[in-house]
């Protein structure tokens, strides 16, 4: 009987001060929740032969699949602007799972006890947390948007001291990998000039491997990271994503979204809208996402000065010119991504004021976001009455006339825009009364709107409850939980 693991475990022959070796600490009584099984089917393993009970000893860590090495990995990072000693406290990563020999994913528990780098934090996680993480993730992966993903679920039988006593989860996570902006900056804070260096030609190796053999590695390096998370930010505009949480530890190098404490999807249009209950002065806010992707990158970049140039001068000259271009790549692309959204061929001088007045409107009128650009697109839309506003009106026709040009049809207008714009998106009361039915054991509801979730650019039937918007204007989001 094999599950089809093929482990490789390369970040764990790093030198030891890249990690530390540690095993999950055993739980009472696991239950598997969830599996994944279209990941797994995706990462070549089967689990159709094994029992639950199995399958929850060895999600639970209580079991170990062999040719693992398992690790804490060591990190640090700038949480809401200030710098902290991280590294993995509540999780450990098992190995590198190799997909036909040749794609390389990270699969970590999280929730698995204690390590050295828990301060004084329990280890565990709680499973109302794992299971949000497990719907948005996957959400977030439907959107086509890069992210780390969910391939199951246990509950620990132990309870969690939180403000009540919770019943404790562990969430394996899959990742391209799990080195963060706050990796380099752990590595870069101790000026060991060797460990910097492998830890660049590591990520490179793992992530950018055209450019191993470049001149300039370390600015071709930049330019990469940069390039993804611009792309990355922008597709979290796209859906209307707040992460909640963009700590320098929560950014990683390959691209992916990573760390699912806070997050939430915006309803009505609001650019400072937060969820998350400790983000007081907005730092993460919806419209702050792009800024603070470049402050992250230009922490990022700091670590990478000592292999930019001998002299430091020139190099922190170098490196500020590229992170200064990150505004112009980000405008672009989030000028192109909203022209996608409202099926818009080619390029005008009016774009720019077009968008901005749909944005303002929305905002003004506490237009849900996702629903208007499925009323623009005629499909599944709701509340309708909204957009018999004058104004509105005036702004659709400009539109429409616009849609015409440089070669637009509204058929291949309404293709693009299909393609960019979700009919479905998680929406908050309906991510929290799945969890809620899930707490007293039944998985109905998180599984329907898993599977809704699953095809959000596709015209579903019967979904409208997934479509209206929250009327909780103010949903707070929790971290570290
Ligand atoms: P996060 O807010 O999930 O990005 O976590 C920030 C840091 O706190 C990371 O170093 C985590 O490993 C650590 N951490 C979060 N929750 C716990 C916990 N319950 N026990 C130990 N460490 C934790
Ligand atoms: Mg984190």
């Amino acid at each position: 009987m094999t599950i089809g693991w093929h482990f490789d475990n390369t970040y764990s022959k790093l030198s030891k001060i890249f990690r530390e070796e540690i095993k999950p600490t055993p739980v009472l009584n696991p239950n598997l929740v969830i599996l994944n099984e279209e990941l797994a089917k995706d990462l070549n393993l089967d689990f159709s032969k094994i029992n639950n009970k199995d399958l929850a000893k060895l999600f639970s860590g209580n079991t170990i699949p062999n040719d693992t090495n398992t690790i804490a990995q060591a990190y640090a990072g700038h949480q809401f602007g200030h710098f902290t000693m991280l590294g993995d406290g509540r999780a450990v990563l098992l190995g590198e799972h190799l997909v036909n020999e040749s794609e390389r994913f990270d699969i970590q528990f999280k929730g698995s006890g204690r390590t050295s780098f828990s301060r004084s934090g329990d280890g565990r996680a709680v499973l109302g947390p794992m299971l949000r993480e497990y719907v948005i993730s996957e959400a977030v992966h439907a959107l086509n948007i890069p992210t780390t993903r969910s391939l199951a679920v246990v509950s620990t039988g132990e309870k969690v001291v939180r403000e009540n006593l919770l019943p404790g989860a562990i969430l394996t996570r899959v990742a391209s990998s799990h080195i963060r902006v706050g990796t380099f900056q752990y590595i870069a804070a101790r000026q060991n000039l060797s460990d910097l260096i492998t830890l660049v030609d590591y990520t490179i190796q793992r992530h950018y491997p055209e450019i191993q053999s470049s001149k300039n590695k370390a600015l071709d390096f930049l330019n990469l990271v940069m390039e993804k998370q611009c792309q990355l930010v922008v597709d979290w505009m796209r859906v209307g994503f707040v992460h909640g949480v963009m700590n320098t530890d929560n950014m990683t190098l390959s691209g992916e979204t990573i760390d699912y404490g806070p997050c939430a999807f915006m309803d009505h249009y609001n650019p400072k809208t937060v969820f998350s209950s400790i983000d007081k002065f907005g730092r993460y806010s919806f419209s702050n996402q792009p800024p603070i992707t470049k402050w992250n990158l230009a922490r990022f970049a700091e670590c990478l000065i000592p292999l930019i140039d001998k002299n430091e001068d020139t190099a922190v000259k170098i490196a500020t010119e590229i992170i200064d271009n990150f505004q112009k790549i980000y405008e672009e692309k989030w000028l192109n991504m909203m022209r996608d959204k409202l099926g818009l061929f080619g390029e005008d001088k009016n774009d720019i004021e077009l968008i901005n007045n749909l944005l303002n409107w929305m905002k003004k009128n506490q237009a849900d976001y996702t629903n208007t650009f499925c009323y623009l697109m005629n499909i599944n839309s709701i509340r309708n009455e909204i957009y018999k506003d004058k104004n509105f009106i005036d702004w659709f026709n400009n539109w429409e006339k616009r849609v015409l040009t440089n070669g637009g049809s509204k058929e291949n207008s309404l293709k693009l825009m299909k393609k960019n714009n979700p009919i479905v998106i998680p929406r908050n009361h309906k991510v929290e009364e799945a969890l809620e039915a899930a707490s007293n054991n039944d998985m109905k509801p998180i599984n329907n709107l898993l599977s809704i979730l699953k095809k959000p650019y596709t015209k579903q039937d019967n979904i409208k409850n997934f479509q209206v918007p929250s009327n909780n204007q103010n949903y707070k989001t929790f971290c570290g939980t």
